[in-house]
């Protein structure tokens, strides 16, 4: 985080809350290379945390009271500690409170603070932002209270925020990334038993470029859940035939090749989107670690590819920004990224060609649809901390 806004968020507390703050912390968002709609099935994915984050300038207060406030919504809100409810009124608040909640529920004793919110991650965009003023908030509230939670405990504690308080059913790949991602290189999750390695993703001659739709995400919940089902339905069939498939990550391609034709044609497209891409995650995991990031790139098109195909969670928009890119040339791989139905797309681009990919995906993307996108360049982040 650079120092401009650093001095920002410490002048603000003080003109806020009438003393210097204490502690600074920051959580950044993410971007997932390859393995989508997979978390929540119990499988791998491979995400890596981005140069924009969400901070947060904070001191105790001896009072058993969370003032929060968001220079980002210009809004400040007040809670007791002994009465945290979802409140719709209270808007973002109900991030940190939902945190400061669960942490309470689990028999964590926290301690009073003020604390003010600042954050350069797009909002609703796909890119996590909700994750991030989560984990973050859970850092700071830890670090007030002399908490020790681990940083395997904690994205669980924040994805229980999101699905319990929240009311977002989230599977657990955001929060844990955000929390335990290194710079240089992407994290390869284990959703299942969270077991995680770093891998290294570090070639200085190539970037990560993020494009944003700039579309209201308006079916992402209800789909999202509605997939969720598919996958269960899916599972419950083929346990028919394997006694010991639990999730869909318990089944390999050749296994579900012999017996997709039990389920019912949606079902068998949805859980065939999952199986094979569990499948590509490992392979783009052995091709990173070969440093083979050309064919890493023709992977990201696969992925795509089943997820507007076989998951259909894909829109036009994202459609014509993916497949703009995958024509200019330096471009290794692009795909939609995040739930789909808008958001943004991921895109693997060799640097003297960025300028390029983004003039041609803005020229399309506005002439198509009327709309300016966003870009962000990114290389990778480390994950939540200190500032
Ligand atoms: P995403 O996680 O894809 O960015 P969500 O809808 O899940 O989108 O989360 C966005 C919400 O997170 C915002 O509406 C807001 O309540 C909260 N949020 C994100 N960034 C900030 C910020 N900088 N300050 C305060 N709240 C934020
Ligand atoms: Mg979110």
């Amino acid at each position: 985080m650079d120092n401009i806004r650093i001095k920002n968020i410490k002048n603000n507390f003080k003109k806020i809350y009438n003393r210097n703050c204490t502690l600074l912390y920051q959580a950044p968002g993410r971007v997932n290379l390859i393995g989508e709609h997979t978390d929540y099935n119990g499988g791998f994915v491979l995400p890596v945390a981005i140069d924009r984050c969400i901070a947060v300038a904070a001191k105790p207060n001896n009072e058993n009271i969370l003032r929060l406030h968001s220079l980002d919504f210009n809004n400040t809100v007040s809670c007791k500690l002994n009465n945290i409810k979802y409140d719709i009124n209270n808007g973002w608040a109900n991030y940190p409170l939902a945190v400061a909640k669960v942490l309470q529920e689990k028999g964590f004793k926290i301690k009073g603070a003020d604390l003010v919110f600042e954050g350069n991650i797009p909002q609703g965009s796909g890119l996590s932002s909700s994750a991030a003023i989560e984990v973050v908030s859970c850092i700071t509230f830890a670090s007030i209270s002399g908490l020790r939670i681990s940083k395997k405990e904690l994205p669980v504690l924040c994805q229980k925020a999101e699905n319990d308080f929240i009311g977002v059913k989230c599977g657990i790949m955001d929060q844990f990334v955000i929390t335990n991602a290194k710079k240089n290189s992407a994290l390869f999750l284990d959703c299942r038993n969270l077991k995680y390695q770093h891998i290294p993703f570090n070639n200085k001659n190539i970037s990560i470029v993020i494009a944003n739709t700039k579309l209201k995400r308006k079916l992402v919940n209800s789909a999202y859940n509605e997939r969720r089902k598919q996958c269960e339905e899916g599972v419950k069939i083929l346990k028919y035939f394997f006694k010991n498939i639990k999730m869909l990550r318990d089944i390999t391609t050749s296994q579900f090749e012999k017996y997709k034709f039990n389920l019912p044609s949606i079902i068998r497209n949805r859980c065939e989107h999952v199986v094979y891409e569990n499948e590509r995650v490992i392979n783009a995991l052995r091709l990173l670690k070969k440093n083979k990031i050309n064919e890493f790139g023709i992977l990201m098109n696969e992925s795509h590819e089943s997820l507007k195909n076989l998951y259909e969670v894909s829109c036009k928009e994202l459609d014509a920004l993916v497949y703009t890119a995958q024509k200019v040339e330096g471009v290794l791989g692009s795909r939609m990224t995040g739930a789909g139905f808008g958001g943004c797309t991921v895109t693997l681009v060799k640097n003297k060609y960025i300028d390029k990919v983004i003039k041609t995906m803005t020229k399309e993307y506005q002439s198509k649809f009327g709309i300016k996108p966003e870009f962000y360049i990114s290389q990778t982040e480390n994950g939540a901390g200190k500032i």
